[in-house]
């Protein structure tokens, strides 16, 4: 994205949001040689960061992939299709706004986990297990006991 003033190369996202109903992105950016601010509106679409995973290596980011995992996470859980599509598209709007070119592989777990643990208890711990590598039985144990407490506190 080069400066319209200068023409510099390096900007800076200072503001992203979505706009026309999360189609585009608006960005405010600031050109790091002259600090003019300037507006660009980019499709959201494209707009997916690259995911970075634990051993360095960069891949687009994989929509299928996704929703296998949360379809993997649900199985046999009361969990709509429709749901499913709602988390996957609520993970990818969180992915756009962030504005980010790059995400680690870790930070859409946490998407991930954010809605698995809103559309079911047992599915949001069978992704955690995985996702969270827990070190032993025990700290898997305290995540359940944690999800029950918190069931029965709300009730
Ligand atoms: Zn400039």
């Amino acid at each position: 994205m080069h400066c319209p003033f200068c023409g510099a190369e390096e900007t800076k996202v200072v503001d992203s949001r979505l706009v026309a109903e999360g189609d585009q992105v608006r960005r405010r950016r600031e050109c790091l040689v002259c600090r003019e601010r300037f507006t660009t509106f980019e499709s959201a679409e494209l707009l997916l960061p690259r995911v970075v995973k634990q051993n360095g290596q960069r891949e687009p980011f994989n929509e299928d992939k996704l929703r296998a995992g949360i379809q993997r996470a649900v199985e046999k859980r009361p969990v709509s299709t429709e749901r499913v599509e709602s988390a996957v598209s609520q993970i990818k709007h969180a992915l756009q706004a962030t504005g980010e070119r790059e995400l680690p592989a870790r930070a859409i777990g946490e998407l991930v986990m954010e809605q698995l643990r809103e559309l079911d208890p047992v599915a949001y711990v069978r992704f955690a297990s995985v996702y969270r590598r827990f070190e032993d039985v025990s700290e898997f144990n305290e995540e359940i006991e944690r999800l029950i407490g918190k069931g029965s506190g709300s009730q």
